[in-house]
């Protein structure tokens, strides 16, 4: 099954997408994470996409297409947060045919509220949040220390939803045009969320 999972900065997009590849034994193909590593490992890539990253800004396509033609996997997979403007939209379907896009959606209140509580374990990539909290403050299930995106903070979120308004919301309309668009509550429990969008997609 090829999905897409689409949604605002801090909707759960993240986390459903590792709930349902855990389901479905289907890999995730994140862009988020794959540029924090770049830039963790002060690459060339790392170094080109930093300052975007930065200001909330979208990474700009000559460094997202390369990375979609290199680590698309062939078979099955669950982007996450790819496609984010209409561009890549069309660069993928290009390579292959989606069959679902779920959008988690989620207000601008809820979005605020969970900036500051969302942690994520550099070693298992498991996340917490407002809902799911580590036993040990700071420190996750694994026994690694959590961590903070450098890009949750007020500021930069604000900017990040700007973005995804202006240029990631039309993708809304080109995919319900396409019928393969699903829409699904980001502010539900993140595990009976999960299960809603297995039935829908079963
Ligand atoms: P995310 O982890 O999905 O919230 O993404 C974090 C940041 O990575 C975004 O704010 C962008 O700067 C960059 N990014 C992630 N995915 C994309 C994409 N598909 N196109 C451009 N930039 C992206």
């Amino acid at each position: 099954m090829k999905l897409v999972l689409l949604g605002k900065p801090l909707s759960g997009k993240g986390t459903q997408a590792a709930l349902l590849s855990r389901a479905l034994d289907i890999p995730v193909l994140s862009f988020g994470a794959l540029f924090r590593r770049e830039v963790e490992k002060k690459s060339v890539l790392g170094k080109n996409v930093e300052e975007y990253m930065k200001k909330g800004k979208l990474v700009p396509n000559r460094f997202t297409f390369p990375l979609l033609q290199k680590y698309l996997p062939k078979k099955d997979f669950i982007l996450d947060g790819f496609p984010r403007n209409l561009a890549q939209a069309k660069a993928l379907e290009k390579m292959c045919s989606i069959d679902f896009v779920i959008d988690v959606h989620c207000s601008n209140r809820l979005i605020q509220k969970r900036i500051m509580a969302r942690r994520s374990c550099p070693k298992c990539g498991k996340i917490y949040g407002l809902d799911v909290q580590p036993l040990t403050k700071g420190i996750c299930a694994c026994g690694a220390r959590l961590i903070q995106r450098k890009d949750d903070t007020k500021a930069i979120v604000k900017k990040r939803l700007a973005v995804y308004t202006k240029q990631s919301a039309p993708l809304i309309a080109y995919y319900k045009h396409k019928k393969i668009y699903l829409q699904v509550s980001g502010e539900k429990n993140r595990y009976s969320l999960g299960k809603t969008i297995l039935k829908k997609i079963s």
